[in-house]
């Protein structure tokens, strides 16, 4: 068992390493990794389902199939806890005595819930403007949390201080930590389970550093490399690095600058770390997929779809897969008949003010008013209302 340079295949030996030593690029774990079962931490992470969205498909107007992949089931609402409860298990393996987690407040939540369950400390690093939620859930398992001003890059810098300060273990989930990484695969390889005889055309993956991206290609690669499918990589407008390398045809992706998007899980301009963005266009590529933008309005309209035809309740991050959807199948770059399966990557009550500024039926009952009567008035109200939108391209 080692470690890997995925720049100049330098190997490494199998401990907690953040990059290459002779290069400074990524490592990636080379061979199965091999763990001693009584250090796994475990809440039940992974094993999600895969939801046929035929109701959703039609919303969007796409004539193909629509899958779910459904990651706001795990123990604390989004996929970060597949990388996390890895990254944990690792550490206790190797006698590090606590985590650290920078984090736009998913993986921070997983970090404080495994560490929680590990017995470690945990010091969990985020963006001052991070949802209140995602906030409040972090400091409910009993972590140290530190709010950084400015954008998530900002916090990433921090954590890497903390952990070199201190003999804990930094499980952000960019590049950084490989064996969280590694554990995404099992994304890829679930998708890939799921849908033998009928593997899907495309994934579509909320993209911000990228490992998901990563998880999902080599989930196949191991499984069937022949029938790896096209990843689309989906960013947000108002962040998206690595679209506009994309788009532009360049080799290397460069940091955004501020960024402007609600959708806080993906919006890291990867300022200090801009290799991870190479890395993840050089896994699109070579799958022969895209990186796409969504307008946070795009976005809006995919989580309202998702939920009211699904019954599936996404933060703005989780739903940007579907927006992307929209955007693909009208422009044709994905053709009609397609099989797609969209990764829904964070649950909604993670970011309720999102949610709270959506269009809802709801009436406060007055004490001496004819409850039949209200509803009756609701029916109406609603019937005269146009259908939801069609999800805008954007
Ligand atoms: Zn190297």
């Amino acid at each position: 068992m080692h470690l890997r340079c995925v720049d100049c295949s330098t190997r490494h030996p199998a401990e907690m390493l953040y990059a290459c030593t002779a290069c400074g690029g990524i490592l990636e774990v080379a061979d199965p990794a091999v763990l001693d079962p009584a250090a796994a931490v475990t809440l039940g992470e992974g094993d999600t389902p895969l939801h046929r969205a035929d109701r959703l498909a039609a919303a969007i107007g796409f004539a193909g199939t629509v899958l779910i992949k459904d990651e706001t089931v795990n123990p604390t609402g989004s996929f970060k806890d597949r990388a996390v409860a890895a990254a944990v298990s690792r550490a206790r393996a190797m006698g590090l005595d606590g985590i650290v987690c920078a984090s736009s407040g998913n993986a921070g939540a997983s970090a404080a819930a495994y560490a929680a369950r590990a017995g470690l400390p945990c010091i969990v690093v985020v963006p001052a403007l991070t949802p209140s939620e995602k906030v409040t859930q972090i400091a409910a398992y009993g972590a140290l949390l530190l709010q950084v001003e400015g954008h998530y890059s900002n916090s990433y810098r921090v954590g890497l201080e903390i952990a070199r300060r201190h003999r804990f273990a930094n499980v952000t989930t960019t590049y950084l930590n490989p064996w969280g990484v590694d554990a995404l695969k099992t994304v890829g390889r679930e998708l890939h389970d799921a849908t033998i005889g009928a593997p899907p055309d495309w994934v579509l993956v909320p993209t911000g550093a990228g490992p998901l991206v990563k998880g999902v290609v080599q989930g196949f690669r191991e499984r069937a490399p022949a029938r790896m499918p096209r990843l689309a990589a989906v960013q947000a407008a108002g962040c998206a690095p690595v679209v506009r390398a994309f788009a532009a045809g360049e080799r290397v992706v460069r940091a955004w600058g501020a960024p402007t998007t609600f959708a806080s899980g993906i919006s890291d301009p990867l300022i200090g770390y801009e290799r991870d963005g190479t890395h993840t266009l050089d896994l699109v590529r070579a799958t022969g997929g895209l990186a796409v933008a969504v307008s946070d309005a795009a976005i809006r309209s995919a989580m309202q779809a998702l939920a009211r035809f699904e019954g599936i309740l996404a933060e703005p991050t989780g739903a940007s897969s579907v927006a992307a959807l929209a955007t693909l199948a009208a422009d044709g770059r994905v053709a009609a008949g397609a099989r797609v399966a969209c990764l829904v990557t964070g649950h909604g009550f993670k970011d309720l003010k999102a949610w709270r500024e959506l269009p809802a039926h709801t009436r406060r009952l007055a004490t001496d008013e004819d409850p039949a009567g209200a509803v009756d008035a609701m029916l109406a109200e609603r019937a005269a209302q146009p259908a939801l939108p069609r999800i805008a391209a954007s």
